[in-house]
């Protein structure tokens, strides 16, 4: 066994965007950060359409020239369809002031490019570097890390942010893990050839279909620039379990089942394996304690349907930032006031959207005929992700507003 140590004030546990978000504001402010990944990049990961607000994070973080130079597709709002209706959001005309466009994107690419600026920022990234144990009983917390050609090594550090995503390694490793309020669903995608000429079709939208028998089952669509596609659906396990055949036939035959993306998708090329997800939501006692801190989806995730969870990621990144600089200069903070409950403001604006989506009252908000505008804009504006936005009511008496105009899209 390697017993060599590695020391650094700040360890990230992971690459994706909200540990390299988090490494970039941390150097800004001076400290010395060090980036643990398991994978080795670029890495396929789920999560291509953007938010609005997360352009703000990307631009703190020095990040948007090399991310521009991508030419990622130019994503300017949401289109809806369900059984021969439509509905649009424009991102440009919303209520709370800030970026109205962003992109859609291949994670690989998108994600590898920002950890890259990580890195010129002077973050060293190690790669195919797994953390398996975390002791934070002393002073200082201390992980255990094994590498992919066979190395153990223990790192130590004044802080650790957990920004390992789906691997959830600290709420795995200090039993931080509690069961979603929202039931089991399962996604199944792919990326295709799309070739789509379909007059009705906006590339610069991310397309969500509900299905037109069953309202709780969403398709995404999400165009690149490339001219391929991201194509998913969410769909409840005893729905899908119920369908015999591989996972590509079971995709196609779901897409056949709603007329508008079947003639969107006329001539697709379906070319890649289909991929399954299944029980993502996921939940955690606490989002921070004695010298960690979570991040991303490392803490909570919701649900895919509002393309929130890169936002949420990002968000949560610069927020521990803040109070993580202040910890380290000396100051007392508290984890808590500073960092939990501002991020569930917002956490919390999408959990009453996505309950209403799934709810169905959502949708009648998104398919109501002649909608007012400034209505429109305050949700678009959450949409666009500024969910933190309190001046917006829609985010600070979501619940209420959300009821009463669903009720009036409804008589
Ligand atoms: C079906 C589905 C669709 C989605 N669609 C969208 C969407 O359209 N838009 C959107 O914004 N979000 C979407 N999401 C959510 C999105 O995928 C995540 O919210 C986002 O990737 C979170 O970023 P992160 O930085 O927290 O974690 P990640 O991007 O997952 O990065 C975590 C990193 O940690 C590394 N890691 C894991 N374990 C270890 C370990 N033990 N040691 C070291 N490193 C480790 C991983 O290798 C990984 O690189 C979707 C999610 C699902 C399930």
């Amino acid at each position: 066994m390697n017993t060599a140590e590695l020391d650094s004030d700040v360890i990230i546990i992971g690459a994706g965007p909200s540990g390299a978000i988090a490494a970039a504001l941390l150097r800004q402010k001076g400290h010395q950060v060090t980036i643990l990944e398991k994978q080795h990049f670029p890495r396929f990961s789920i999560g291509e359409s953007l938010l609005p607000q997360c352009m703000a994070f990307i631009e703190e973080a020095g990040m948007m020239p090399a991310v521009e130079a991508a030419g990622f597709q130019y994503k300017n709002g949401a289109a809806f369809h369900y059984d021969g209706r439509n509905g649009a959001f424009d991102f440009r005309e919303k209520f709370t002031p800030g970026w109205g466009t962003t992109w859609q994107v291949q994670r690989d690419r998108f994600d590898q490019i920002l950890a890259q600026e990580a890195e010129k920022q002077g973050t060293p990234i190690h790669y195919g570097h797994e953390i398996t144990a975390a002791d934070f009983s002393g002073e200082q917390p201390v992980l255990s890390v094994r590498t992919d050609d066979g190395r153990q090594y223990q790192a130590r550090a004044r802080y650790v942010l957990d920004a390992s995503g789906f691997g959830r390694v600290l709420p795995r490793l200090l039993d931080l893990e509690t069961p979603s309020e929202f039931p089991v669903r399962v996604s199944l995608f792919t990326h295709i050839e799309d070739r789509i000429d379909h007059p009705g079709h906006d590339r610069n939208k991310i397309l969500i279909t509900v299905h037109p028998e069953h309202r709780d089952v969403w398709y995404w669509l999400i165009p690149f620039s490339n001219g391929r596609s991201s194509l998913g659906v969410v769909v409840r396990p005893d729905m899908l379990d119920a369908r015999s055949g591989e996972p590509m036939a079971v995709l196609q035959q779901m897409v056949s089942e709603d007329p508008n993306l079947s003639e969107v998708l006329a001539n697709a090329q379906w070319d890649t394996p289909v991929r399954e997800i299944r029980g993502y939501s996921r939940n955690v006692r606490q989002l921070c304690g004695k010298n960690y801190a979570l991040l991303g989806n490392a803490a909570e995730f919701l649900d895919p349907v509002f393309s929130s969870g890169v936002t949420i990621a990002m968000k949560s990144a610069s927020l521990a930032v803040d109070v993580l600089d202040r910890q380290l200069r000396g100051e007392t903070v508290d984890w808590q006031a500073d960092y939990a409950e501002p991020l569930m403001v917002g956490v919390d604006t999408f959990r009453t959207y996505v309950n209403a989506w799934y709810e169905g009252s959502f949708q009648d908000v998104v398919f109501a005929e002649n909608p007012s505008e400034q209505i429109k804009a305050m949700v678009s504006s959450i949409l666009a992700g500024y969910a933190w936005d309190t001046d917006n009511p829609y985010v600070s008496e979501s619940e209420r507003r959300l009821g009463t105009l669903a009720e009036i899209c409804r008589a």
